[in-house]
């Protein structure tokens, strides 16, 4: 039986009865911080902070060559805190402490920003200083012993939104994120598979599928997250009926305009779950 629910940043739908989980948004990567709600899995962005790069940009990671990790550097669309900042990394487990006493907590954009990053002063001088020779070992240490750190602070269940790459070995050679290195500390992966209509879907149910593929040796639940935003219910049904073999729960995030389509949708695809009675 799988488990259905939502992702949202508005505190009414977030305590209104959609479904198995609610998943809110208490900071984002623009830098907005909310109070938490109990009973749902708040969600905390790590280093995806828009706001603190804005007015640090000296924070911000940064490639080799000199690019920062800013809302407009090609292919980034928020600011990305280099990981390795002592002082951001502090703040942020103090912050995932204080929510996670509430409960379950969902950490995004957990990782280095991109293969290229991160080059500043202090990751140079970390990685050398280090045991690793290979600097993606040495980047993939730094983001597991984070997790791990955070994971002595959650009172409830951990989990850890992975980017939608399934291929072997991409997200320790994109952001250090390894999922084998980060199973004993995480209850559960999130991978948002997220897209404006969906108007093909081939491709969502190829990514669900290399990562129930991937994690399938690794004791974790697998949640895949879709959007609703401006999708009609019957394609929402059909695409989460595609995805049902490969995650063990759904969440689709949802703003007020689409909560009677995804009240909707939760309500069909458990109806389908429910074998029906015969007398
Ligand atoms: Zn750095």
């Amino acid at each position: 039986m799988d488990m259905y629910g939502i992702l949202t940043a508005d505190r009414d739908l977030a305590r209104a009865d959609f479904g198995d989980v609610t998943h809110v948004f208490a900071d984002s990567v623009d830098g907005t911080r909310r109070e938490p709600l109990a009973g749902v899995a708040n969600s905390i962005a790590c280093w995806g902070d828009t706001a603190t790069v804005r007015d640090e940009p000296e924070r911000a990671a940064v490639t080799a060559d000199g690019t920062r990790a800013t809302p407009d550097a090609d292919g980034h669309h928020w600011g990305t805190v280099c990981p390795t900042d002592p002082d951001y990394r502090a703040a942020l487990l103090e912050r995932i402490e204080r929510v996670g006493a509430m409960g379950d907590v969902r950490l995004t954009t957990p990782g280095f920003p991109g293969a290229s990053f991160c080059h500043c002063e202090r990751c140079d001088r970390e990685f050398a200083a280090s045991d690793h020779e290979e600097r993606d070992a040495w980047r993939t240490a730094v983001i597991t012993d984070f997790i791990a750190a955070a994971a002595e602070c959650v009172e409830g269940d951990l989990l850890a939104t992975l980017y939608p790459d399934p291929y072997p070995g991409n997200l320790r050679e994109r952001a250090g994120v390894d999922p084998g290195s980060l199973a004993p500390f995480v209850d559960e992966f999130v991978v948002p598979l997220c897209d404006v209509g969906y108007g093909t879907t081939y491709w969502v149910e190829s990514l669900a599928r290399g990562f129930a593929h991937e994690l399938e040796d690794l004791e974790l639940d697998l949640t895949i997250q879709l959007s609703a935003d401006g999708v009609d219910a019957d394609r929402l049904v059909g695409l989460t009926q595609q995805l049902e073999a490969h995650a063990d729960t759904i969440v689709y995030g949802t703003y007020p305009d689409d909560a009677e389509t995804v009240r909707d949708v939760i309500r069909r695809v458990r109806e389908a779950d429910t074998p029906a009675l015969t007398v």
